[in-house]
Parts: C-alpha cells; sequence; structure tokens
C-alpha cells in the first residue's frame, strides 16, 4: 500500500503555564500544608512542565470545610436558575479557551493534539452545557411529587485519561443538582483541573462551591475517609475503587464508582468489515488504549479471521505515531513510565504464553515514552492478555464460531463496562447486545459518547451511572 509522507504540522499555540501552581481552596489560591509540591511533564519529552502543590490530610480537612461552608452558606440556597447562570458561564469559558486547553492536555498527558481538541475539550463543554440545562428542571428528574435535594459536600477523584473531561463529567451534574465538590485530579496530569479551577475563578461561583486539591494517592485516600465528605466518585482501578468501597463501608457516604474494563468488540462475517476495521482502530487505539471501555477483546468469526487481521496489520501500519502536537499524529506517548512499564510487562506474558505479537513497523522517538500500535493473534480465553486491562494500545484477538459462542466468551469476564458487535443483520445486532452483560453496547459503531447518555458498567467495572438522567441520581439525595 502507498502512503504519503506527512510534513510536520506542530500546533502552534503555547498555552501560559505557571512556574507553580497552588490548591483552589475556598475560591482562593492557597500554598499546601509544609509547602509541599511535586513535579508534573510532558511524557512525550520528560521535560519538566510545572511545579504543583501536594495537599497533605491537613489541605483535605480545609478544602471539605471550604465546601461544607459554601453548601449550607450559597449553594443550597441560590435559586436552580442561578446555579444553571454559572453553569454555562463556565462552559462557555471552556469553549473560548479550547485550544489552549487542548495544548495543555497534551502536554500534560500525552494524547495526539486531534483528540483533545475535537473530543475532550468539546465534550467537557457539552457536559457543562448539558448539566446547565438540568439544574432549575431537576423536579422533572424525580418522581412526580418529590423535591430535589442535594446530597452535600461531593468528593471527587479522576483518573489521568481524560483529566478535564472526568473533572467536567463529575463536577457539573455535582453543581448542577445542589452540591459542592472536592476535586482530586491524577498526579501525571493536573494542569487542565487547574485551568478549570481559574475558570470557575473567573466566572466568579462563590468561594468553596469548587474546590481543587493536586496530589497523588494518599491525597485521595485522605478525601474518602474524612468526615465531612457526604458523597464519592471516583474513576480508576478496579483495586483502588474496591479499597475505596471497603474503606467507607458503613459510613453512609453514598458512592460511585466507575472501573476498568476488558471490553469484548464482536465481528460477524457478514458485517461491513471496512467500517468494522475502522471501528475496531479506533476501538482500542483511540488515547493509546488508555480508554476503561476500550474495545480490547476483538472476538472475530472464525472465517474472516484470517481477513480481519491483515486487514488490521495493514491498517496500523498507516497509524502515524509521534510528537502529540503534531496535527497528524494518531498515537501519542503512554502517560507515564509506570504505564509504559506496566504495557511492556503484559505484552511479555502475552509473548511467554504463547500468543503472536504483531506490531506496526515504526521508530519510537528517543525520549519520553511510546508504545507501537499493538495486536495479539492465536490468543486463548485463559491467557492473561485477554483477560486483564493492558490500558495500552494493544489488541488481543480471538476467534467465535456462533452467535452463542460469542456471547459466551464476551461475558467471560470479571468486567461489564462496555461492548462492540458488527454485523449486517440487525434482529442479529439486538440479539447479541441483548445478552452482552456491559453497560454500554455499540452496534455498528464504537467510542460514541454524549453527556445525556448514561455511562458506566457493574461487577468489577463498577456501580452507578453518569451523564443523563440516570447520572443526575447519583448527585440528589433519597
Ligand atoms: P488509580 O490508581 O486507580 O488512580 C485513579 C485516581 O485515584 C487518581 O486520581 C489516583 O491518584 C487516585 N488514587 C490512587 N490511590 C488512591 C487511594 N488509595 N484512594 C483514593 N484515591 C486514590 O489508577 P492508576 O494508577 O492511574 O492506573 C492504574 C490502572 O487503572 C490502569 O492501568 C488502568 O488499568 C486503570 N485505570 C482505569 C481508568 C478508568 O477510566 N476506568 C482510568 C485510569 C486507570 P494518583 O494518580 O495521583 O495516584
Ligand atoms: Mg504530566
Amino acid at each position: 500500500m502507498t502512503t504519503f509522507e506527512y510534513a510536520p504540522a506542530p500546533e502552534s499555540v503555547r498555552p501560559q503555564i505557571r512556574e507553580r501552581y497552588g490548591l483552589f481552596i475556598d475560591g482562593a489560591w492557597t500554598a499546601a500544608h509544609a509547602d509541599r509540591t511535586f513535579t508534573t511533564i510532558d511524557p512525550a519529552t520528560e521535560n519538566r512542565l510545572a511545579e504543583v502543590a501536594y495537599a497533605s490530610p491537613e489541605d483535605v480537612d480545609r478544602a471539605v470545610r471550604a465546601a461544607r461552608k459554601a453548601y449550607d452558606k450559597y449553594w443550597r440556597k441560590i435559586k436552580p436558575a442561578d446555579r444553571a447562570k454559572y453553569l454555562y458561564r463556565i462552559a462557555r469559558a471552556i469553549t473560548e479557551r479550547s485550544r489552549e486547553l487542548a495544548v495543555l492536555e497534551t502536554l500534560d498527558g500525552g494524547k495526539p493534539i486531534k483528540e483533545s481538541r475535537d473530543f475532550d475539550i468539546p465534550a467537557s463543554a457539552a457536559h457543562f452545557f448539558y448539566h446547565a440545562g438540568w439544574a432549575d428542571k431537576l423536579e422533572w428528574a424525580v418522581r412526580a411529587g418529590r423535591t430535589p435535594e442535594p446530597i452535600g459536600v461531593c468528593g471527587q477523584i479522576v483518573p489521568w485519561n481524560f483529566p478535564l473531561l472526568m473533572a467536567a463529567w463529575k463536577i457539573a451534574p455535582a453543581l448542577a443538582c445542589g452540591n459542592t465538590v472536592v476535586l482530586k485530579p491524577a498526579e501525571t496530569t493536573p494542569l487542565t483541573a487547574l485551568a478549570l479551577a481559574q475558570i470557575v475563578q473567573e466566572a466568579d461561583l462563590p468561594p468553596g462551591v469548587v474546590n481543587v486539591l493536586t496530589g497523588d494517592g494518599a491525597t485521595g485516600a485522605a478525601l474518602v475517609a474524612h468526615a465531612g465528605v457526604d458523597k464519592l466518585a471516583f474513576t480508576g482501578s478496579t483495586e483502588v475503587g474496591k479499597t475505596i468501597a471497603r474503606t467507607i463501608a458503613g459510613s453512609g457516604k453514598r458512592l460511585t464508582l466507575e472501573l476498568g474494563g476488558k471490553a469484548a468488540h464482536i465481528v460477524f462475517a457478514d458485517a461491513p468489515l471496512d467500517q468494522a476495521v475502522e471501528g475496531v482502530v479506533n476501538g482500542i487505539y483511540f488515547n493509546q488504549g488508555h480508554v476503561c471501555c476500550a474495545g480490547s477483546r476483538l472476538l472475530v468469526e472464525e472465517r474472516v479471521h484470517d481477513e480481519i487481521v491483515a486487514r488490521l496489520t495493514e491498517r496500523i501500519a498507516t497509524l502515524r505515531l509521534g510528537d502529540p502536537l503534531d496535527k497528524n499524529t494518531d498515537i501519542g506517548a503512554i502517560n507515564s513510565r509506570a504505564q509504559l512499564e506496566k504495557i511492556e510487562e503484559l505484552v511479555r506474558s502475552g509473548i511467554a504464553e504463547g500468543a503472536t505479537l504483531v506490531q506496526a513497523p515504526c521508530t519510537l522517538p528517543g525520549r519520553g515514552f511510546f508504545f507501537p500500535a499493538s495486536l495479539f493473534v492465536n490468543v486463548h480465553q485463559s491467557h492473561r492478555i485477554a483477560r486483564e486491562e493492558i490500558f495500552g494500545p494493544v489488541l488481543s484477538v480471538l476467534t467465535f464460531r456462533t452467535p452463542d459462542e460469542a456471547v459466551e466468551k464476551a461475558n467471560n469476564t470479571p468486567y461489564g463496562l462496555s461492548a462492540g458487535v458488527w454485523t449486517d443483520k440487525g434482529s442479529k445486532n439486538m440479539w447479541v447486545a441483548q445478552r452482552l452483560r456491559a453497560g454500554v453496547v455499540w452496534c455498528n459503531t464504537y467510542n460514541q459518547f454524549d453527556p445525556s447518555s448514561p455511562f458506566g458498567g457493574y461487577r468489577e467495572s463498577g456501580f452507578g451511572r453518569e451523564g443523563g438522567v440516570h447520572g443526575l441520581y447519583e448527585y440528589m439525595a433519597g
């Protein structure tokens, strides 16, 4: 196949990054307890980006108190239509600053600029716009005759794969329903959460309604354990999700958990194979595979296995890996050295267990954390690469012969977050989708998101829904 050389097309905007960032507590920037800080880097170059305040339990306490005061004093009392105005203001500010935010997201986390520009930032604004619309209409979301009531102070802990989007996804419904928030972004990607704090400040939200605490897992654990928190919303690993559930058991705190996944992506022989291959590529290589709902287990009908693998092999050779700030880049940097090591370890286990690795031929940049688009064939259900979440650009290909077998293999996982089905037959699509034990099932498409559509899983993928009317219930009492 002919491939064209692309001229470099680097993004020219450079956002203002401060030397140091404080914590955003009670509407003001403040130094952390004992002035502790940590460094955030650009994973594509390993260059230092900024020094960020490290929140200790003392800071968590200050932030939770500020959120409580703001809840009692202003936020639960103001007219819902006024809450909506603040949310619209934040949504508009995100839109106005979208280019700067996209570059910041890409610099701090390594994802391709075309993804942060076309997906993360617009979707973040969309979550604020959507929930702004709900703020004064909540009585339509609850059962007739009931009054919508907020819960109180929400502790929200988000991961590094969609930093601003996960923050928006959690803050917008919480505020729309009248709650106040303490947000803890991931250690490797604090910068867009801090930019959002600046936006919150400029939007003139009453102090303490939104607080942002940068730090690491210990900061998150202190937030979880704080007695002043009424509700926790967590997105991240199943392991930490379980720890949180254990910690708060019996405390009366409300909890939603959005955890890992090992989604089955099922392709029948009658599917339009060109579209299916594009869907599979999008399903696993989007955001370097750092996606909880990534279609990481491809189940193909046996008689098209060789054809699909040939097409996938050809297609991944055309994915451009490199500088995340280049507008042509498809595969950016792995978020951190630790994540790269985790991917490499799982790939080694796949080879050791007897699967065959197919990798896109490409030169990795000399610095930064990169991993080529990869797929495994000759994979068995028992292999670790077929069972564990790799959270990287690595697809495991398995086969099936009948729809029953496809369903059985797809459901043979402790997770249940998402799945995909490709077939030309509408009835077969529905038959399979109804039998898949996953929170979201995409039919003849993949990775479609909208703020009005509930998202979440069950079993080891967590519980509770985010987005849509269902997501509002998680932020209302009763
Ligand atoms: P993680 O440890 O679960 O991190 C998620 C968030 O929880 C981060 O803000 C993290 O802070 C915080 N955290 C860590 N330990 C905590 C604790 N004991 N109590 C409260 N909060 C805590 O996930 P990770 O280490 O970034 O990634 C590990 C694996 O999780 C990945 O390889 C992937 O399989 C999975 N993952 C899933 C999702 C998802 O969307 N479902 C997202 C990310 C990762 P720090 O980051 O500052 O430590
Ligand atoms: Mg970083």
